[in-house]
């Protein structure tokens, strides 16, 4: 390329510049695209389309930031008035303890956030372009400058482009120029200083296409992009922030200025009984020690990540972090119908035309199979508007089969591969036709027009020689109103019987077939391209096609599964009511017999309350707008549920924002609805939703054992310094020991809690309800109870001991033992492990799933407590004092007691 290329790159003035020009400055082929040789050679020099992202805050800030909690501070304050009184290793341990605390949680969170954003940088955006003459799909980080690259409606502008064609074509560019109404786009240069949002015959990486469609050459990729270059102002990192994380933020902080309260009258009630002032200290920074509970960030943190990987491994992609939470708590799952529940296999198995009714064999896209009329084969020679509704077929299309590894699959939509299958079955193929009559103009299917329609050159029409012909093919109420006149079996033209008509589609449509109408009109030769209103009356019907989609297995079973877990399912579609109602009964979606359905017309009638009872009672909402897919959200909502709604396309959008639970297809979603929904499925199957929602209660009930499991010992901890400072006696555990305890024992034994595997009954209990308060009554009473047997422990074996052996760090290391040692009872008794024991003492076996967390949670935690009393360092730093044998023992077995207390709390309060 010249130099003048470079200079234009530079300054960004492809706007001003004709077509031609820049197809000429790019070396680029408006028909056929670049050649393989070129591409090669481009992508050596321009590199990958993509953008770098701006990195995060460095990493030394974000550990600093580790020590930005208030527990911390009053640590490193501890630690400093510690080391000013000249307690110096009391001072390095505490800073010690401290340091290993930051690092863990620098390392977890590091951990967390880089594996959620590879996740959702996986998900990876594919554009449509011209090379080598053909159509392709390639990733868009492939893309080099001058490719020539299409846009329909739904795609992320993978490039800023200059548009070479439009139709239609509207953009949205609100990242770049914070407008948030779509831009009409066309192909005339502009003043070459308009500003960007001006530029209308660019679209710029990054922006969407709303509406239309378009064609453009890249002109400037990655780093270069108008997005790359804003792209320092763009926050890049990922936020691990929950509702629930920050709802643990602020009980953190409430609770410190209890726990500071308490402390300063811990300080000034022990001056009163005439302690020394060093002594009070250490009781108050014992007590604030004793009640936070440190552990807890680091296991949510985990928790919370070990759920989105749990989930991305069962095809369901977390794009946003507090949907792990909210999942588990859906009561409502709204799901498209095609390709969710179905297969989206489509085999056309019923024709009408021409007054007759036809039957189709042979299944999927494999060739073989008949038409048969009377249970004769036919073949198209004989049937002549048989013949044309099958060409309408091919021709209204934008779909091809291909073998691959021996399989026929559709490339495109399903729906059109089976148009193609059902024509070959008689021998009419799409390769002869298209040279026959070339297309000339194309409206592509959109969901709320529910047709599409093709323009080609020729045609069958009265004055064959002078005409062109539109097919039209879509849905039955978009069609036949349209046509005043249809074909006979003679091929005559008569009057549309709509009567008829109407009892062949609902016919088909009970059997669960989605029927498809085709039409035609003859045009004059003159006309060259095909607007809406072409086809807004005088069609002739040609006839109809009910093709089969069964459902998913998998799903049939996800949907029960949902059903006996209290969440409603709801079938949302664009297909005809009598059809989805018919696979929605196929599937098990009548609980009490019969299954509601409603259409969309009928919804569009009714007010918000009547609305909000419909959506109550009905499984099934057909051809429902997707803009009415908001309502139902919003219906949905107000009566107070949690909603889960799937979505594929533009106008999902802003359902899928408004759902607690937005989730776009992986697959056939398009881009702007994957950016807008919370959670991407990768394989578009509903089966998959129901498993992210089992993880999603998983990770829930995990965050609540974690809670029910740390709380207790603090609890316990600060009952015991606060009744032994009211009772003027000496403290039972001191900081040091209680800094032991809430950091190293706690992380130990609680984040294997993060990787319990889920309970066999996640799926038989109701929903949480979303009023439901994070420490709901039964849990208060459970840590409660559990703390006053934790005090009962520490506080009676430090007495005991103190008074038969006479020796305080005896006292206290075996206070301390006696607590962990009931501390590894209760961890048991909420973890599955413990929970399938009991049930194995009952009588009922369960399989044991992936319980070895756990174990080296609890193997660690002896270790680590073996090293805490046995080893002499470990007595100089913490000063506690080595156990024999017999008092190991005596700790043991004064933690079994947990055991009934911890049966008992069990059956009020299950945690499985
Ligand atoms: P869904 O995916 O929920 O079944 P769609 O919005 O995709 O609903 O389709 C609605 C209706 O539009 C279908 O019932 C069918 O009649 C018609 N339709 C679907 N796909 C096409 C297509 N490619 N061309 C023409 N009409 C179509
Ligand atoms: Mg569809």
């Amino acid at each position: 390329m010249t130099a003048t290329v470079k200079e234009i790159i530079q300054s960004h003035q492809w706007h001003n510049l004709s077509v031609s020009k820049v197809a000429q400055y790019l070396d680029a082929n408006l028909d056929t695209g670049l050649t393989s040789n070129q591409v090669a050679k481009r992508q050596e020099s321009f590199g990958a389309n993509e953008l770098k992202g701006k990195q995060g805050s460095s990493p030394i800030v974000r550990f600093l930031l580790q020590f930005n909690q208030p527990l911390l501070y009053i640590l490193l304050i501890a630690g400093a008035i510690k080391a000013l009184i000249g307690q110096w290793v009391n001072a390095w341990v505490i800073w010690g303890v401290t340091l290993i605390n930051a690092i863990i949680g620098f390392v977890q969170e590091s951990k967390a956030e880089s594996a959620i954003a590879a996740l959702a940088s996986s998900v990876q955006t594919n554009a449509t372009i011209f090379r080598n003459g053909q159509k392709v799909q390639v990733p868009s980080k492939e893309l080099v400058p001058g490719d020539l690259v299409l846009l329909t409606s739904g795609d992320k502008v993978p490039a800023d482009l200059r548009l070479i064609q439009s139709r239609n074509l509207q953009v949205n560019e609100s990242a770049l120029t914070g407008e948030s109404v779509a831009i009409e786009k066309n192909t005339e240069p502009v003043d070459a200083d308009a500003v960007l949002a001006e530029r209308s015959n660019m679209a710029y990486a990054g922006s969407f296409v709303t509406f239309g469609t378009g064609k453009g050459i890249v002109v400037a990729i990655g780093e270069a992009t108008e997005t790359g270059r804003i792209s320092q102002l763009m926050e890049q990192g990922t936020s691990l922030k929950t509702p629930l994380t920050r709802k643990f933020d602020k009980f953190s902080r409430t609770l410190l200025y209890i726990i500071l309260g308490i402390a300063a009258l811990t300080f000034a009630v022990g001056l009163g009984y005439g302690n020394s002032w060093a002594g009070m200290f250490e009781a108050a920074v014992a007590f604030a020690v004793s009640a936070i509970p440190e552990g807890l960030p680091a296991v949510v943190t985990v928790t919370l990540a070990i759920g989105v990987s749990r989930m991305a491994k069962r095809h369901a992609i977390v794009r946003k972090l507090p949907a792990v939470e909210t999942l588990g708590g859906a009561t409502v799952i709204c799901s498209d119908k095609t390709g969710t529940l179905t297969e989206n296999q489509m085999t056309v198995q019923a024709i009408y035309a021409g007054g007759e009714y036809y039957t189709v064999t042979g299944t999927g896209y494999i060739p073989g199979g008949e038409i048969l009329f009377d249970e004769q084969p036919v073949d198209w020679h004989s049937s002549p508007v048989l013949a044309e509704c099958l060409q309408a077929g091919l021709l209204c299309n934008d779909s091809h089969l291909e073998q691959k590894e021996g399989e026929w699959q559709v490339i495109g939509d399903p729906t059109e591969g089976a148009l193609i299958v059902v024509a070959n079955k008689v021998g009419l193929t799409s390769n002869n036709l298209e040279a026959e009559m070339p297309r000339l103009d194309v409206i592509p299917f959109e969901s709320e027009f529910q047709y599409m329609a093709t323009l080609h050159e020729g045609g069958s029409g009265e004055n064959s020689t002078k005409v062109r012909t539109i097919y039209v093919k879509g849905s039955v109420e978009a069609i036949v109103q349209r046509c005043q006149q249809m074909l006979d079996a003679g091929g005559n033209l008569v009057s549309v019987d709509a009567q008829t008509l109407h009892q062949e589609v609902e016919a088909m449509a009970h059997q669960g077939l989605r029927v498809l109408a085709f039409a035609r009109k003859s045009v004059s030769i003159s006309q060259d391209s095909l607007d809406h209103a072409d086809i807004d009356k005088d069609l002739v019907f040609l006839g109809l096609q009910g093709m089969i989609d069964p459902p998913r297995a998998e799903a049939i079973a996800a949907v029960a599964a949902c059903q006996n877990a209290g969440i409603q399912v709801k079938m949302i579609t664009g297909d005809h009511a009598a059809t989805a109602q018919a696979i929605a009964q196929r599937m098990g979606f009548n609980q009490n017999g019969e299954v509601l359905a409603f259409t969309g017309a009928q919804l569009a009638q009714m007010s918000q309350t009547q609305l909000a009872t419909a959506i109550e009672d009905g499984a099934v909402f057909a051809r429902v707008a997707p803009e009415q897919k908001l309502r139902l959200v919003e219906a949905l909502q107000s009566k107070g549920e949690v909603v889960a709604m799937t979505g594929d396309g533009v106008n999902d959008a802003p359902a899928l924002r408004q759902a607690d639970i937005g989730i776009a297809m992986g697959g056939a979603g398009t881009e702007v609805a994957k950016e807008a929904a919370d959670m991407i499925l990768t394989d578009d199957n509903f089966a998959s939703i129901e498993a992210a929602v089992e993880e999603g209660r998983t990770v829930y009930r995990n965050l609540l054992k974690a809670i029910a499991f740390i709380l207790p010992v603090n609890g316990g901890e600060s009952m015991t310094i606060l009744i032994s400072v009211l009772l003027a006696r000496e403290l039972p555990i001191l900081s040091l020991q209680v800094l032991w305890l809430n950091m190293v024992n706690s992380i130990a034994m609680t984040v294997p809690l993060a990787f319990e595997p889920k309970s066999p009954r996640v799926m038989q209990l109701p929903p949480r309800s979303p009023r439901e308060p994070l420490l709901s009554k039964s849990l208060v009473k459970r840590i409660f109870t559990i703390s006053i047997f934790n005090w009962i422990l520490i506080f009676g074996v430090f007495e005991w001991i103190k008074q038969s052996t006479g020796n305080i760090d005896l006292a206290r290391t075996m206070a301390i033992q006696a607590l962990v040692s009931g501390r590894i009872v209760y961890l048991l008794s909420i973890s599955q492990l413990g929970i399938a024991a009991i049930n194995f003492l009952r009588g009922v076996r369960q399989k044991l799933s992936d319980i070895s967390a756990i174990a080296i949670g609890i193997v660690t935690t002896i270790i680590l407590q073996i090293i805490f009393s046995q080893w002499n360092l470990m007595n100089q730093l913490f000063a506690t004092a080595p156990l024999n044998l017999t008092q190991w023992l005596t700790c043991l077995l004064v933690g079994l007691p947990m055991i009934p207390v911890a049966l008992i709390v069990n059956k009020f309060d299950p945690l499985d």
